[in-house]
């Protein structure tokens, strides 16, 4: 990041402005008299009463002429919300932060639907959600004539689509791999439902269009970034004439690539319907389907599920069709596409509402007025002017927002602005930050509020002449004026107390119970640390970083060592009341490396010796944070907490957990219990740490159930970090936890931070997604924020927008640096509005939506039965595109599936969300994976959703060896995997090695340095280092995947047949899954249907 070495191109303006000192008032930490505890810490706006002492004079907080009145929240009494400073008033709040951690997009509760009784169910098409019970779909269906590649099944009573009923139970043994267990074949069929849940269905997302009187646009329909491809020969069109080429084909079905492997995952059928009509046909605009009368009989793939098949009778044959995989929209299509185009020229931000190029995509950024993809990615870009035509579209507005995101070398770091004593110059209504948008009036003697439309003074010191056209003549010197994201200097106003912060510590905090001296943990740990300390964050040039580190011990007491650099060794002072922590020394506890290198040294090599020989198994947790916490608190600073933990905390002692698993719980209403806490203590907690800007990241070691659901709630509300490395051995698991460690303590951390998102009027941030705390409904406090996190802001109309203004985003980020300086990191992004729907439905991006998706439906399985949040997923797809089809797709047959192409992806993306191990567990998925995962999803960025819920396959001996170029990805099927190749997968977290059966000998020995393929080793993590070009080439390409990845991926060698396969397939994400998962073929012709229903 190394903001601050940027030179600021502006010479130094800003004299004392008191009139625009902002975030004066404090309050940080919470709201007096809420459940949050008082803190000491400034309210990111707005002074609290207690703190009024500090206000600037000449601090506005008048009410707006327009809008929503901020008055009555700013004028609060003590003990209530004050934060009109920091925005647009009332209009910003929302639902208070408990309920909106919980709410559903569209305000549609999860809860409100009951969960019906299951029923396992042998077969394979998969069920899927709620449809309106009134509905009588056969006669929907009967013109989808598409069947997945699925065997008729014996009637059921129910959809198929849920986890399975009965599900062997977790076999208790972590496999080295960090993975799951290995997967047991015989599992349970899918569990089903026998009916749709009208509950679930939102009211409002059946506001659709009542009649389709929407005149398409003049050209027949929405324009489509050109795709590149050529079709297939022999396939057919159906619908309108093609008018520009499209990736998609509908060649004969049953069209397998050479090499396929036919057997499918143990016990799925055999796909077994021959083709005899043609499937989904190419159409314009990336439409899929036949343009066929309707054939009654399709209701038969879900047989006797009463919301699909609502004809009474024996169910019938399929129809004689397989859906070809290759005539649907490709992931991987569509990603070269994007890189092809897009890939080779910078992205300019200069223009309002341009949509990005992919996150696949490498490109580099000209900031040019608005801030960089790379910072904020947004579902679309093109926003509906009203709510009534956000809510028909069902499309969520939605911004993934990185606000520290490092940047490539090539591109500049930010600029630092300083607007001297007076602060940042901000508006005085609605505290905005100047920026690029903001209007210059009155020959420059006054401006425009761009998001309240509040008229300002210019201080004299900022004031500047304006040229012919109206622009302040400064504006290209002048980053706050020029670009979309910049940072300023903070003034103490900023700061907690009124005091400019001390640089921030990091504490050590090392279980040295049976079990992490054992596994030999301790000892690596300490080892690595002795270097590691030499590399912690440092500001620009700094020539040592200003962190201060201490050094705790645990097991069922604490110990804290004083490392203070005139000893000469090491003392330890140990805590046995764990219930009332406190900290034992001030002096000599958190210290500078370089001062005490001998005697962190000496304290390093003692402690694997010291508790060598423990016999003591039992740990505790919350006391040992709570120690952090009160060390930090002692030494007011910020910091952040690494725990190095490996056990369930049963000693007794505050936040003392008890073994809760039980995965008999899942499919179940109290499935959710499982992602909860056990006990509030840890949410108290939290809320201490945030006060006072403690972060904790949390690095587990379980040999068993640990409950991370309830250890990483201080991490998750601190915005901190969870790494899981189950059944830890040095030997294993050493490479990629040092890995991890050093990227972890290394990496740039903002502190002590809020941040803040601004809109213009009309739209307003209403909800928020990610690893943070909110005590009110507007600030989302990080007691840290790292490069790799990010928050995601949903907004909802509360006015009009207009087409002309568009609508505009600024996001401020107020934080404390690794050396401890306050700053306000600034990004602006204004979006296109738009008063016909397909101009929505052209500038999506369906990248961000699952991303958005993903979190949404991860948060909703807190609070709603796993299945509800599926079909709450799928219904609003369903919308979406349903909505497309009737107001933006030409008119065709019905029996057409009609793909917004910005949104062609969609199904195949929501399919590998609801099949997720969160939503949808394997058998061998444990509890605290789904927990684990469930969290890291909160703060992904969206590459990182992207490949996590598509991974990544890549081919290795397809290309010429001396290709230095990443061979291209094939779609995340078996079908699409060669015997006699070798493929890499990765999805961000794992990575494996496939190697097909019938691999070339002389492939076989250049890679693994062995004869045969039965002589590989199933299950290697490192390949050989070996001298030849192939073995050179696929560990670069390993090197640079893992370089690409904010974790490091463990390798895992998978031979095809083995055992270990299973494992591998569950990551082949467009085939149906053991656990039920539909495949993509079922998938995309189930919300085909689901669509067809809506609009019937
Ligand atoms: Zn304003």
């Amino acid at each position: 990041m190394n903001v601050n070495q940027s030179a600021p191109p502006v010479p130094p303006f800003g004299q004392p402005q008191p009139v625009y000192a902002g975030y004066h008032q404090s309050n940080y930490g919470g709201q007096p008299g809420s459940t949050a505890p008082p803190t000491p810490y400034g309210a990111y706006n707005g002074p609290v009463p207690g703190y009024q002492q500090t206000l600037a004079p000449g601090v506005s907080r008048a009410p707006p002429s327009s809008g929503a009145p901020p008055a009555s929240r700013a004028q609060a009494p003590c003990g209530q919300a004050t934060y009109g400073q920091f925005g647009q008033g009332d209009v910003q709040n929302g639902p208070s932060s408990t309920v909106q951690m919980q709410r559903i997009p569209g305000s549609q509760p999860f809860g409100s639907a009951a969960l019906a009784p299951v029923v396992s169910q042998p077969t394979v098409f998969p069920p899927f959600g709620p449809l309106p019970s009134s509905a009588q779909v056969t006669a929907q269906l009967a013109g989808m004539q598409i069947s997945g590649a699925v065997a008729p099944a014996p009637p059921t009573s129910g959809l198929g689509y849920g986890p399975p009923t009965s599900l062997p139970s977790a076999s208790g043994s972590f496999p080295n791999s960090g993975l799951y267990g290995s997967y047991s074949q015989g599992q349970a069929p899918p569990l089903s439902q026998t009916q749709g849940h009208p509950g679930a269905q939102p009211p409002q997302r059946s506001a659709l269009p009542q009649a389709s009187s929407y005149t398409p646009p003049a050209s027949g329909g929405p324009r489509m970034p050109s795709m590149t491809g050529p079709l297939l020969p022999g396939q057919g069109f159906g619908g309108p004439p093609v008018s520009q080429p499209n990736h998609v084909s509908s060649p004969p079905p049953q069209v397998l690539p050479p090499g396929t492997q036919m057997t499918g995952p143990p016990g799925a059928p055999p796909p077994m319907h021959s083709s005899q009509q043609p499937g989904y046909q190419l159409q314009q605009n990336g439409s899929f389907g036949p343009a066929r009368s309707p054939q009654p009989n399709y209701g038969s793939p879900y047989p006797g599920a009463p919301t699909f098949g609502s004809q009474p009778g024996p169910p019938q044959p399929l129809p004689p069709k397989r859906l070809d995989p290759d005539a649907i929209p490709s992931p991987i299509q569509v990603i070269e596409d994007d890189r092809n185009s897009r890939g080779s020229e910078p992205f300019v931000t200069g223009v309002r509402g341009q949509v990005p190029p992919l996150v696949t995509t490498s490109f580099l950024v000209k900031d040019q007025g608005n801030a960089s993809p790379r910072y904020i990615r947004c579902t679309s870009y093109n926003i509906p002017c009203t709510s009534d035509m956000a809510k028909q579209a069902q499309v969520p507005l939605a911004a993934v927002i990185k606000p520290l995101a490092r940047l490539p070398p090539e591109e500049a770091s930010l600029y630092v602005v300083d607007h001297g004593e007076s602060g940042p110059l901000r508006c005085n209504r609605c505290k905005a930050y100047m920026c690029p948008f903001m209007q210059f009036i009155e020959g420059g003697r006054r401006f425009q509020c761009c998001f309240c439309s509040c008229i300002n003074d210019v201080p004299p010191q900022y004031f500047q002449h304006l040229d012919h056209t109206g622009k302040r003549v400064d504006a290209y010197d002048r980053p706050e004026l020029s670009l979309g994201s910049y940072e300023f200097l903070a003034t103490v106003d900023y700061c907690k107390n009124n005091k400019f912060p001390s640089p921030p510590a990091f504490i050590f905090m090392i279980d040295v119970s049976y079990n992490a001296i054992r596994s030999g943990l301790v000892r690596l740990l300490c080892e690595e640390l002795k270097s590691l300390l030499d590399f912690l964050p440092r500001e620009g040039r700094a020539e040592e970083s200003a962190i201060r580190v201490g050094f705790v011990t645990y097991n069922k007491v604490l110990h804290f060592y004083n490392v203070k650099s005139s000893l000469a060794q090491p003392q330890m002072m140990v805590v046995s009341d764990v219930a009332d922590m406190f900290v034992p020394l001030l002096d000599g506890f958190l210290v500078n490396v370089n001062e005490s290198r001998a005697v962190i040294t000496s304290l390093l090599d003692q402690i694997p010796e010291m508790f060598a020989d423990t016999r003591e198994t039992e740990t505790v947790f919350a006391p040992v944070i709570q120690a952090g916490m009160e060390a930090l608190k002692a030494a007011e600073c910020a910091g952040k907490l690494f725990l190095f933990h490996t056990s369930l905390p049963i000693a007794e002692a505050p936040g003392k957990l008890k073994n809760r698993d039980d995965r008999k719980l899942i499919n179940t209403d109290k499935e959710k219990t499982l992602f909860q806490p056990q006990t509030g203590a840890y949410q108290t907690l939290a809320k201490e740490c945030v006060a006072q800007g403690c972060c904790v990241d949390l690095f587990l070691f379980p040999n068993q159930y640990v409950d991370v659901a309830t250890l990483s709630v201080v991490p998750q509300l601190t915005g901190g970090s969870v790494y899981k490395y189950a059944c830890f051995q040095v030997e294993n698991d050493q490479e990629r936890f040092l890995s991890d460690l050093r990227r972890d303590v290394q990496k740039v951390v903002g502190f002590d931070a809020v941040m803040r998102v601004r809109t213009s009027t009309g739209i307003r941030a209403v909800d928020f997604f990610g690893a943070f705390y909110m005590s009110n409904t507007t600030d989302v406090e990080l007691a840290g924020l790292d490069g790799d996190k990010t928050v995601t802001v949903e907004f909802k109309h509360d006015d009009r927008l207009n087409e002309e203004s568009g609508a505009l985003l600024q996001c401020a980020l107020l934080y404390t640096s690794c050396a401890g300086q306050r700053r306000l990191r600034i990004h602006n992004l204004a979006l296109n509005c738009c008063t016909q729907l397909a101009d929505l439905y052209r500038n999506c991006e369906t990248d961000t939506l699952i991303n958005y998706m993903a979190k949404f439906a991860y948060r909703g399985v807190l609070n709603s039965p796993v299945k509800t949040v599926r079909d709450t997923l799928i219904t609003q797809c369903a919308q979406i595109l349903a909505c497309y089809r009737k107001n933006c797709a030409s008119p065709s047959s019905a029996g057409q599936l009609i793909l917004p192409e910005c949104m062609k992806l969609l199904p195949v993306y929501l399919n590998c969300v609801l099949k997720s191990d969160v939503l949808q567990p394997g058998a061998e998925v444990t509890t605290d994976d789904r927990a684990y995962v469930r969290q890291l999803v909160t703060s992904m960025d969206v590459a990182e959703t992207n490949v996590f819920f598509y991974p990544r396959l890549l081919p290795l001996t397809k290309s010429p060896i001396e290709s230095t170029t990443e061979p291209p990805a094939v779609r995340a099927s078996e079908e699409r995997l060669s015997n006699g190749d070798i493929y890499l997968l990765e999805n961000g977290l794992n990575l494996f090695l496939w190697v097909g059966a019938s691999v070339q000998q002389g492939v076989v020995q250049s890679l693994f340095s062995v004869s045969s393929f039965s002589q590989i080793t199933s299950g290697l993590s490192v390949l050989p280092v070996l001298d030849n070009p192939l073995s050179k080439k696929v560990r670069g390409l390993i090197d640079n995947l893992r370089a690409q990845r904010s974790r490091y991926m463990k390798l895992i060698v998978v031979k095809q047949e083995d055992k270990l396969e299973m494992l591998f397939k569950h990551f082949l994400v467009e085939d149906k899954s053991l656990s039920g998962g539909a495949s993509y073929v079922d998938f995309l012709c189930h919300m085909h249907k689901e669509i067809r229903q809506l609009l019937s």
